[in-house]
C-alpha cells in the first residue's frame, strides 16, 4: 500500500521472488515524494524537487538496476562550492588513499582559511573509527564542543548537512550527521560520488509499472487505502476508495506510507496495545520543508551542471538544461536558453513568503554568483514548496523508529521513517521496502533477503570496519 519508493521497492522485490503483488497508490502516478508533475503555471513537467543519491546508496542502486534505469543516473565526483564574487572551491578525490582522498582539494580550497581547514580535518577525523551512537546531543553543540570555527560551520558543515538531512544543525542527531560525513568524505571516493537522474523522476520510477506487470503483478493508481481488516482465513482484506477495485484480499500487507499517512490510517486498523504505542510514537515525528525555485532564462547562465551556493539563502544550483536532455532549451536565433533549479533545504524562512518575493530574492542572490543573470530575461518561474518534505532526524529519534514488524501479524511497515539506519532519503525508503519484503517472505515460510551489500571501505579506511 503506497507507491512511493518504499512501496515500489517492496513490490518489485516480492514480484521478483515470485509473489503476486497488488500495489495500491492514492495518486495517479508512482514515486510519492520523488516524482514529477505538470506544473500548470509553467506548462512543463518538472520534478517536485531535484533528487540526488550518493554511491553509498547500494539498495537504491540495486532498485535502479532491477528497473533498468541505472544508465539514466549521471555520476559526479567533483563538487563546486561558490561564494558571491569569490573563486570556486572544488572538492574532488585526488591520488591519496581514503580517508585522505579529498585532502589535497581541501588544502587548495579558497573558501576556507588555514584555521578552518585544520578544524575541519580534526572534526572529520573523529568519524574515521566509526559512527558515534545516537545520543541527546545535537550536531551544532558537537561542532562547538569540537572547536569548529564559525566559517567552517557556515561554509562546510552546515551546507553539506542541511542539504543531506534537510534540517538545521541544532535539530540534527550527531549519529546521522557523522554518517553523512563519514560516507561522503571518508569511506571511499566511490561512496561519496553524487548521482543525478538524467530523466524526470516520474519516468525513472514509472518503469516500476511495467516491471510489476511483466511479473504477473498489478498496479492500481488513484486507489486510496481506507481500511485493513483480518479475514477469518488468516489473511487480510484491504478496502479502497476506488470503485473499480473496492477490496483487495491478500496473505500479507506492506504499509509503505509516509509517517503521517500511516498515522492517519491507524484508526482504520484493529486496535491493540502495540497499535496504541505506535500511534504515540508517530505523534513524535516532525516535518521539515524544502523549497525548489525553478527559473527559465533566455540564455545560458553558467557552465556548471550544479554548484553549492555559500553565504546566501539559496543553497544549491542544479542546471536542469544540462542535467536532463528533456529540459534543453534550443537556440532560437541567438544563444540557447536555460532552466535552473535552486534548492533551499530546511526552508522554514521561505514557507510563509509569497511566490514573487521568493523569486526576487532568488534572482538577486543568483546574480551574486553568476553576473549573466543581471542581463538575462526571466522567461518563466515556479516555486514548489514541499512543506512536509522529510521528517527531522532529531537526537534520539531512532529510539521510536519501528522495525518492519507491525502491531498486526501479516502486516508489515515500510517507508523512509522506519528503522533502517538511514535518514529520510530514497535509500532509506528502498531499504525499508526491501526489509518489509524480507519480512513477508519470512512470514510466508520462504525467507529471502533483498538488501544490497554495503560498499566496502577503501584505502586506510579498511582498518576501521565499524559503520555503526
Ligand atoms: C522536496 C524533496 C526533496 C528531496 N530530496 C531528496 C534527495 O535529494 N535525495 C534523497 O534520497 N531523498 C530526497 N528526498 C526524500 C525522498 O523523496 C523520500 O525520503 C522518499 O521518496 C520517501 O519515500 P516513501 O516511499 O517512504 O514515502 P512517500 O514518497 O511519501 O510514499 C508514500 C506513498 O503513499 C501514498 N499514500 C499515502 N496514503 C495513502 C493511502 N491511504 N492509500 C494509498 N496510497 C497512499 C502517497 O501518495 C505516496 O505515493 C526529498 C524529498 C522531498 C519532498
Amino acid at each position: 500500500m503506497g507507491g512511493g519508493v518504499a512501496g515500489m521497492a517492496a513490490a518489485c522485490a516480492l514480484a521478483e521472488a515470485g509473489m503476486r503483488v497488488q500495489l495500491a497508490e492514492r495518486r495517479s502516478y508512482l514515486g510519492g515524494r520523488a516524482s514529477s508533475f505538470l506544473h500548470p503555471g509553467v506548462g512543463e513537467v518538472i520534478d517536485n524537487c531535484q533528487h540526488v543519491l550518493i554511491g553509498r546508496c547500494t539498495s537504491l542502486i540495486d532498485l535502479y538496476r532491477r528497473l533498468r534505469v541505472l544508465d539514466s543516473i549521471r555520476w559526479y565526483d567533483r563538487f563546486t562550492f561558490l561564494t558571491p564574487g569569490g573563486p570556486p572551491t572544488v572538492i574532488e578525490p585526488g591520488p591519496l588513499p581514503a580517508p585522505f582522498h579529498s585532502t589535497l582539494a581541501f588544502l587548495r580550497a579558497p573558501a576556507f582559511s588555514f584555521k578552518d581547514k585544520l578544524a575541519i580535518a580534526r572534526g572529520l577525523s573523529a568519524f574515521m573509527p566509526g559512527l558515534p551512537p545516537d545520543s541527546a546531543e545535537n550536531f551544532l553543540h558537537w561542532l562547538l564542543r569540537h572547536g569548529q570555527t564559525s566559517n567552517s560551520i557556515a561554509r562546510f558543515w552546515k551546507p553539506v548537512l542541511v542539504s543531506a538531512l534537510n534540517e538545521d544543525l541544532d535539530r540534527i542527531s550527531v549519529h546521522y550527521a557523522a554518517k553523512v560525513f563519514r560516507e561522503s568524505f571518508l569511506l571511499s571516493p566511490q561512496s561519496g560520488r553524487m548521482g543525478i537522474p538524467a530523466i524526470p523522476l516520474s519516468e525513472l520510477y514509472g518503469t516500476a509499472t511495467g516491471y510489476l506487470r511483466d511479473r504477473g503483478s498489478e498496479v492500481h493508481l488513484r486507489t486510496s487505502v481506507d481500511s485493513i481488516a483480518p479475514t477469518p482465513t488468516g489473511g487480510w482484506l484491504t478496502t479502497t476508495g476506488n470503485p473499480e477495485i473496492p477490496a483487495i484480499p491478500s496473505d500479507a500487507v506492506v504499509l509503505a506510507l509516509s509517517f503521517e499517512a500511516t498515522a492517519a490510517l491507524l484508526p482504520a486498523l484493529p486496535q491493540n496495545p502495540a497499535s496504541q504505542a505506535l500511534t504515540t510514537d508517530l505523534a513524535q515525528f516532525e516535518h521539515s520543508p524544502i523549497t525548489g525555485i525553478h527559473l527559465w532564462f533566455d540564455r545560458e547562465i553558467t557552465d556548471y551542471d550544479h554548484a553549492v551556493l555559500l553565504d546566501t539563502t539559496i543553497q544549491w544550483m542544479f542546471n536542469k538544461s544540462r542535467l536532463q536532455p528533456a529540459h534543453r532549451i534550443p537556440a532560437v536565433g541567438g544563444s540557447a536558453g536555460s532552466y535552473l533549479e535552486l534548492v533551499v533545504s530546511a526552508s522554514r524562512s521561505l514557507v510563509p513568503m509569497q511566490r514573487q518575493p521568493i523569486i526576487d530574492l532568488a534572482l538577486q542572490e543568483l546574480a551574486q554568483f553568476f553576473p549573466a543573470v543581471a542581463q538575462a530575461k526571466l522567461l518563466k518561474a515556479a516555486v514548489v514548496k514541499e512543506v512536509r518534505a522529510t521528517y527531522s532526524v532529531r537526537p534520539l529519534l531512532d529510539k521510536i523508529r519501528p522495525s518492519s514488524a507491525s502491531p498486526w501479524p501479516g502486516v508489515f511497515l515500510a517507508g523512509d521513517w522506519i528503522a533502517t539506519g538511514w535518514p529520510a532519503t530514497m535509500e532509506g525508503a528502498t531499504r525499508s521496502g526491501y526489509l518489509a519484503a524480507s519480512a513477508v517472505t519470512n512470514a510466508l515460510g520462504a525467507p529471502q533477503t533483498f538488501l544490497a551489500p554495503e560498499l566496502p571501505a577503501a584505502g586506510l579506511m579498511r582498518l576501521f570496519p565499524r559503520t555503526s
